[in-house]
């Protein structure tokens, strides 16, 4: 069904487990940009050494998190590679299966961001995507490579980024919420009370499949 949304955002992550904080950006960004949403599950992430739930349970959560959302769709290509991840290369299949001409977003929270330089190719991302930077409470402060990116490439407006197809860096304000996978799976080792930052669907799923408890 064509609900009038009609270019593509990607949302990366670990999704160990997929909480409101990333249905939240998602479904900001989605608005903001008359854009579908699809989140990408992370084979083994070049960054994280290990994660507690398995690529299926993983995907699981998230199919269960975006089933209420039409807006939102999963797409498990990077398991599917079974390599490990790199945001590069996937953004270059999408980029292949849409063509040159349609607009591509690249979704990011600010810590992710932040990271962005230790990224393999990551000054070529914008070749092929725009990048939209949800920020998220942090003291850190860009380091030189991405003030010189911001420089070059930011816009001040969601709407200057529909001129190109690529290549233009956004910051969101105001979307994030204080949440965490990490701070999930704490509260559930811990046994408080996660569910107030995750889908009802995803707590029945992580409480019959006792993820998380023994971490
Ligand atoms: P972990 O705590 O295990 O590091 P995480 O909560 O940061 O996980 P990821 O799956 O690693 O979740 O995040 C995927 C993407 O979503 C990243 O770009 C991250 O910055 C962003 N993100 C996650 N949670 C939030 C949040 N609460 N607000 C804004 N962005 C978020």
């Amino acid at each position: 069904m064509n609900d009038g949304r009609l270019d593509l955002a990607i949302l990366g992550g670990t999704f160990d487990p997929v909480h409101a904080g990333h249905l939240q950006i998602a479904r900001v960004v989605s608005d903001l940009l008359s854009a579908k949403v699809c989140c990408v599950p992370s084979n083994i992430p070049p960054h994280k050494s290990s994660t507690m739930a398995t690529p299926e349970q993983r995907v699981a959560m998230l199919r269960l998190a975006v089933s209420e959302h039409p807006e939102l769709y999963v797409d498990d290509l990077e398991l599917k590679r079974g390599d490990r991840s790199f945001t590069l290369e996937t953004l270059q299949i999408f980029r292949r299966r849409v063509g040159p001409s349609p607009r591509l977003y690249f979704i990011l929270g600010m810590d992710a961001y932040l990271n962005l330089p230790s990224w393999l190719g990551w000054q070529q991302l914008l070749d092929y995507v725009h990048l939209v930077v949800c920020r998220r409470e942090t003291d850190q402060v860009s380091a030189p490579p991405l003030l010189a990116l911001e420089t070059s490439h930011q816009v001040e407006t969601a709407g200057m980024l529909k001129s190109k197809a690529h290549g233009g860096l956004f910051f969101v304000d105001n979307t994030a919420l204080p949440v965490s996978s990490t701070e999930i799976r704490k509260r559930i080792k811990n046994k408080d009370d996660p569910s107030a930052f995750l889908d009802p669907g995803v707590y029945a799923y992580i409480l019959q499949e006792q993820l998380y408890a023994a971490s």
